[in-house]
């Protein structure tokens, strides 16, 4: 089995290019579906606040007996934290639940520019602390747009390592995506198959044909080529299995191109608009 490959964050550290994403696993399934993956050779394990789970992300990669060191685990600050001393509470909560004394990356999860009078800087700046004090190996953001990264950039000492952002064949993000290059902040895809929603897609089919994959392996193998992060979620192990096995083959350049056409721009976003989304729980 090949190697996973890494991507070098602008910290200097590096973070294995392919994880698994634990969004909408019930907390009775993750411990089990985690195990599965860290089986399979995973060792990069996409969380949050949010989704419920960081207690049994953390109990399965103790139960591995996989050194903490050789697993990455990124976790989110919730949308009710944003305020600097509930920023610094919760990330205690999270390291707690995960029950480890870091993460490795740690991001905030929305940027809400509608709420906390449009203030993510403070909260960028209290993540920056979580840093300094070695918590948090690596922090950044998701879902942030040109306009939130511009200001990071411009208020404050860190740019972020990355920015996760809803990134597949129908939303393919380019302006963040070419302002995060451009400015050495690595592109994490969310929900890089779609959530399922473009496998069945006819110019992805037919690469499939071409290439002998299934078309989850090719779209996840498009990101790998375009250099995205990819965590793709499923508590079905024989496709915990079959998203690890990208690494072992290579779409051509009229393949990578043909599914850049398949961009719909927002017509393709599956998720909510992050200049709009003003979800607290
Ligand atoms: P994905 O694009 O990873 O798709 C997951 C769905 O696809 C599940 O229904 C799964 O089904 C199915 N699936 C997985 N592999 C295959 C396959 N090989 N063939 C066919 N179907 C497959 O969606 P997610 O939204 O879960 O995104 C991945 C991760 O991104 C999340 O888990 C989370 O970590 C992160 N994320 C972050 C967000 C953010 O705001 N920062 C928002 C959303 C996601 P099944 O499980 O039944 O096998």
């Amino acid at each position: 089995m090949p190697a996973i490959p890494s991507i070098e964050l602008n910290d200097g550290r590096s973070i294995p290019q392919l994880g698994f994403g634990v969004f909408q696993i019930p907390p009775a399934e993750t411990a089990e579906a985690v195990a599965h993956a860290l089986r399979v050779g995973y060792r990069h394990i996409d969380t949050a606040e949010m989704y419920g789970n960081e207690r049994e992300v953390g109990e399965a990669v103790r139960a591995s007996g996989i050194d903490r060191a050789e697993v990455w685990v990124t976790s989110k600050l919730n949308n009710g934290f944003h305020e600097p001393g509930a920023a610094r509470r919760a990330f205690d909560g999270t390291l707690a639940a995960l029950g480890f004394d870091y993460v490795d990356l740690f991001l905030i999860h929305w940027p809400l520019p509608t709420l906390y009078d449009g203030d993510y800087v403070s909260t960028w700046k209290t993540l920056e602390e979580l840093k300094a004090d070695g918590r948090a190996r690596s922090i950044g953001v998701s879902n942030f747009q040109v306009d939130h990264l511009q200001r990071l950039m411009d208020e404050c000492d860190v740019v972020p390592a990355v920015n996760q952002i809803e990134l597949h064949p129908y939303l393919q993000n380019r302006d963040v995506r070419d302002f995060d290059e451009d400015n050495g902040i690595a592109t994490e895809a969310w929900s890089p198959i779609a959530q399922g929603a473009v496998l069945d897609d006819a110019a992805i089919r037919a690469i499939a044909e071409e290439t002998g994959r299934s078309a989850a392996q090719v779209v996840l193998r498009w990101h790998v080529q375009h250099d995205n992060i990819v965590f793709p979620k499923s508590t079905t192990p024989e496709r915990i299995e079959e998203n690890f096995r990208i690494f072992d083959f290579e779409l051509s350049e009229e393949q990578v191109e043909e599914i850049d056409a398949l961009d719909r721009g927002e017509d393709g976003r599956t998720g909510p608009h992050p200049e709009r989304f003003a979800y607290v729980p």
